[in-house]
This record gives structure tokens, C-alpha cells and sequence, in this order.
């Protein structure tokens, strides 16, 4: 899943005048002890059967039975699934997305809305970096992309050593002169390695780097890493390029990588709390939140998982506010209510390129009302727009 699939998800809008629905089915799989039981697939039909039956209750278009009926199909098939799934759908306007996700939604629903409903993506997308793993011996290298749990391979570099001097029962003088043959091609396997992932990196290929290579060989190869490619890797795992398989790959690069997510969400959280506190770059709470993102000053969004608060958006100009009042300040027009802020402001952090961190139980941010911002600028206090390092 790129993140311009996920971009133009975030900009989906059903036409309500029409009757349109725009349908996001999400499917939990059970837990792998109880997956030879049916019990997750028939979960999920009823799910669909009873959105299909209060579907038909208010009279919905025919379009969102076709959708819900085809929902049902899948849903059917899920039995044993290992994988989580995801489903967004608009027959109206032609729209249908399918997606095999991390087991890790939280649970099986459906959502009819007149956007699609990106929250549990959003809380399993949380601040992933655009990731690339490589994967490093002495002669070989292997390069993926790993987006969620969808690892693909960009490319492989090899360079095969000559044989080595006992081979050839060299005496002592040729078998060194041999050995430091072997050595010297190694040190330029890693050269060439480490620029790859440098000329990569400078073309914005990835932002951070997970390396996979043996005990033995990582103080060599790290010490051939361009300083800034250096800063990028978030860590390492011991394994041997010639046997690992991707799926192997894809299991040791998720803990580093959940480990490097949570790690920093929960130090930028602070900074943010600390900043909101002083009156700078931080906001603390729905409202403060809010105004941020009209203003444009919003960098990071931090949400409590338990995070929910009512609010109203205005359809004509856009316009959200904490308060529940009837006419939008901005234009005067009536506002539609909002049983969850994060239905409006999920989407628009997905536009913008907002970075969203999705926490557990934070107790600072729990006390700030379990909503949170770090600001690239305050627009309030200054001229110019400050730029802040991430
Ligand atoms: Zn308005």
C-alpha cells in the first residue's frame, strides 16, 4: 500500500445528494490458536449480512446492496485467514479497493459513511517511514521495500569472491597475497553497497533503514555507511543472505521497526506536551488541536488509541470546531455533526503529509485530553515560519 493509494482514499467523498455510501470493510482475523474454528469467518458474514439488512432499512441505492454483496463474497472466503484485510468501496463511482493488512486491525467492522473510514489504518499505518531493508553478506546484497507487511525486493547487487587461496594449495606467500585479494573485494562489495543505499536515499527512495547481515560482518560494512545514511538506520538483525526468506525478513524488521516507532512517539509526545505548556511550538487538546490545522502549523498529530470527541464540520467551507454549534463561524452555514473528530481529522493528516502517532495509554497526553500536536510554527507569535527539525 503506497502512500498515494492511501492519499487518494483520504480524498474519497461519496455523493450524499445521490445517496452514495462509501463502504470500508475491515476484517480481524482470529488469533492463530483458534483459526482452524470458522468462528472468524462467520463473524465477519453477519457483520455484512447486518449492514446489508439496515441498508435496506433506510433505503439505500442499489449500488451499496452490489457492494455489500460483494463484501459478503469475500467475507465468506475468509476461513483460516491468516491476514488482515481491508475493503473500500463505491460502486457508484466505480471504486473498489482491496488490501491484505498486518492481523493487527483490531476487529471486524464495516463503515458506510460518505468518506471512507481510515482509522484503523491510520492507527496501523502510525508514523511509518518509508522503509528499506537490506540485506548484507560479503559477496551478495539484497534491497527491500517493506510498507506495512508488504515486503518488496528493489533490487540485488553481487560480486562474487574469487575462490579462496587454500583452495589452490597455495604456499604461505601467495595464499596471503590471495586472502588479501578476497578482502580487498569484499571491502569493495561494501563500498558499492553502502553507495547504492546512499544514491537510494538521495532520491528519496526511502527515508530509514533496517540492515539484515551476520555478527561477523556488520563492523566492516557500518564503517563504510555514509555518515547520513548512518543516521537514517533505526537498527540491525543478524541473518545470512543466502538462506533468509521473506518471509523471515519481514519478521525480523517489525519488532526494530515497531520498537523505533513507539520510541519515538513517546519523545516527541513529551516534546509536545512540554511545548504546548510553554506557549511554542506544541498544542494540547481537541479544540487548540483544531485551530492548528486551519492555520496550517500542524506537524504531528498525537492520539490517545482511546481518543474520541465529538465536533462539527461545516460541508460548505471545511470548517471544524469543538464546540457543537449549529452555524459555522467561518461562513454562517449550517455545520454537520461529527460522532468522532478523528472521522475529519484522520483524512487531513493523510493529505497533508501530517505525521500521526497512534499511542498507548500516555498519561501526559491522557491528562491533555488524549489529543496532541508539535507545530512546525506558531502563526500567532511569529513573521516567518520557523522550520523545526524532525
Ligand atoms: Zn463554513
Amino acid at each position: 500500500m503506497t502512500r498515494d493509494e492511501i492519499r487518494e482514499l483520504a480524498s474519497f467523498q461519496a455523493d450524499e445528494s445521490k445517496r452514495q455510501s462509501a463502504l470500508s470493510f475491515y476484517f480481524q482475523p482470529a488469533p492463530p490458536q483458534d483459526r482452524s474454528h470458522r468462528h472468524e469467518a462467520i463473524a465477519a458474514k453477519d457483520v455484512v449480512k447486518q449492514a446489508l439488512k439496515s441498508a435496506g432499512a433506510q433505503g439505500k441505492n442499489g449500488h451499496l446492496h452490489a457492494d455489500l454483496d460483494r463484501v459478503l463474497d469475500l467475507a465468506t472466503n475468509l476461513r483460516g485467514a491468516s491476514r488482515g484485510r481491508a475493503v473500500f468501496a463505491c460502486s457508484a463511482q466505480n471504486f473498489w479497493k482491496e488490501y491484505e493488512l498486518p492481523p493487527r486491525l483490531g476487529e471486524t467492522h464495516i463503515y458506510l459513511q460518505s468518506q471512507f473510514q481510515l482509522k484503523p489504518l491510520a492507527a496501523l499505518l502510525g508514523a511509518q517511514p518509508a522503509l528499506c531493508v537490506a540485506v548484507v553478506d560479503r559477496q551478495r546484497a539484497r534491497v527491500f521495500d517493506l510498507r506495512l507487511d508488504d515486503l518488496r525486493e528493489r533490487g540485488a547487487i553481487v560480486h562474487m569472491l574469487s575462490r579462496n587461496a587454500s583452495s589452490y594449495g597455495y604456499n604461505g606467500y601467495e595464499a596471503g597475497h590471495a586472502e588479501r585479494r578476497v578482502a580487498e573485494e569484499a571491502l569493495q562489495h561494501f563500498k558499492s553497497v553502502a553507495e547504492r543505499l546512499r544514491t537510494d536515499f538521495e532520491r528519496g527512495i526511502w527515508e530509514r533503514l533496517i540492515v539484515g547481515c551476520q555478527d561477523a560482518n556488520w563492523p566492516e560494512f557500518e564503517a563504510n555507511l555514509h555518515p547520513y545514511v548512518k543516521q537514517r538506520l533505526i537498527g540491525r538483525f543478524s541473518a545470512d543472505v543466502a538462506s533468509v526468506s521473506n518471509e523471515e525478513i519481514r519478521d525480523h524488521a517489525a519488532p526494530v521497526l515497531d520498537r523505533w516507532i513507539t520510541e519515538r512517539g513517546t519523545k516527541k509526545v513529551d516534546d509536545a506536551l512540554d511545548l504546548a505548556r510553554s506557549n511554542t511550538r506544541g498544542v494540547a487538546g481537541l479544540r487548540r488541536v483544531l485551530q492548528a490545522l486551519e492555520t496550517g502549523e500542524v506537524q504531528t498529530i498525537f492520539l490517545n488509541e482511546k481518543f474520541s470527541a465529538r465536533a462539527v464540520q461545516c460541508p460548505h467551507c471545511g470548517h471544524l470546531d469543538a464546540h457543537l454549534i449549529a452555524a459555522c463561524v467561518a461562513c454562517g452555514r449550517a455545520t454537520r455533526e461529527l460522532a468522532d473528530a478523528s472521522d475529519a481529522i484522520i483524512p487531513i493528516a493523510i493529505r497533508r503529509d501530517i505525521e500521526l502517532f497512534y499511542l498507548k495509554d500516555h498519561e501526559g497526553l491522557d491528562r491533555a485530553g488524549n489529543i496532541a500536536a508539535l507545530l512546525r510554527f506558531r502563526s500567532d507569535q511569529t513573521t516567518g515560519q520557523i522550520p523545526v527539525a524532525s
